[in-house]
């Protein structure tokens, strides 16, 4: 265990913080409008290009698009896709359970975030019981791990606070009656952000040996669930892009990008900044 060798976490300064909350409004802006699109009958590849435009129309630029070769500005994801779903000439129907992936830049600063969503609404008449399950205990994960963030406070905090929460929701769901079986994900994680989409560290979704390195004031971290409604492994389609459960299982994907701050947490990907999820945590730079 050499100190050394941990990944040691970048602290932005505050003036780079607020940089990066221009970026991160972006992308909430657009993933709202986004979840609006996606309704029965459009397209993934229409949805990309009208979120395409609003990231432009912003004064952004997608970062998606072109990154290592990604034909979008959206990662779409439905159904048995986990994440990295490469929009096209899919035709979403009512009752599919849709991960929507957003990444913009704002001079040089990133910001990252993603929701899932059911088409048709969770209440439509096409909407799976284990699909809102899944999506809305996805939801929960994300704001538990995100949660355990603070100054001081360690990486680790986040995967054990994902892990509980997803076990604790499916606890919960098979007490109402809902015997959902649930695997989170652990090939693909959370991330350090800032001047890159991805830095260091890695932020696993679930629960590690060893507590990580040390969280400054300043960090800024996508803090990024996925889980299924059955197992775990995972393989990318032909396209190199796609990843799909092997087993045919629906997943979930939620994201926001996260900054920590002095006395807690600014959410930069939420156009609340985490106010109503966050409470007394809830510290955004002025
Ligand atoms: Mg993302
Ligand atoms: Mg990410």
């Amino acid at each position: 265990m050499s100190l050394l060798r941990r990944p040691k976490i970048e602290a932005k300064s505050p003036a780079q913080v607020r940089a990066m909350r221009e970026a991160g409004l972006v992308v909430a802006r657009t993933l709202q409008l986004a979840r609006g699109w996606a309704t029965a009958g459009a397209t993934t590849a229409e949805i990309d290009r009208r979120a395409e435009q609003a990231i432009r129309a912003a004064g952004a630029t997608p970062s998606f698009l072109g990154y290592h070769g990604f034909r979008g500005s959206l990662c779409i994801s439905v159904n048995n896709e986990v994440v990295h779903g490469v929009p096209g000439s899919r035709v979403l129907v009512d009752g599919d359970l849709v991960s929507i992936d957003c990444g913009a830049i704002v001079e040089g600063w990133h910001g990252d975030a993603a929701l899932s969503l059911v088409v048709g609404g969770e209440h439509g008449p096409a909407a799976r019981a284990e699909d809102v399950a899944v999506m809305q205990d996805t939801e929960t994960a994300m704001w538990a791990g995100i949660r355990a963030l603070f100054a001081g406070g360690r990486l680790h905090a986040v995967g054990a606070a994902v892990e509980g929460s997803v076990r604790a929701s499916r606890a919960e769901r098979h007490r109402a009656g809902l015997p959902v079986s649930y695997g989170i994900v652990e090939e693909y994680v959370g991330h350090g952000i800032g001047t890159s989409m991805h830095m260091d560290p890695h932020v696993p979704n679930y629960a590690v040996k060893g507590k990580g390195p040390v969280v400054p004031m300043g960090a800024t971290l996508a803090i990024e669930p996925m889980v299924t409604l059955g197992g775990i492994a995972t393989r990318t389609l032909d396209d190199e892009w796609t990843v799909v459960t092997v087993d045919g299982a629906r997943a979930a994907h939620w994201e926001h990008t996260v900054a920590v701050t002095e006395k807690g947490l600014w959410v930069l990907t939420a156009q609340d900044g985490g106010a109503a999820q966050l409470g007394a945590a809830f510290a955004p730079l002025a």
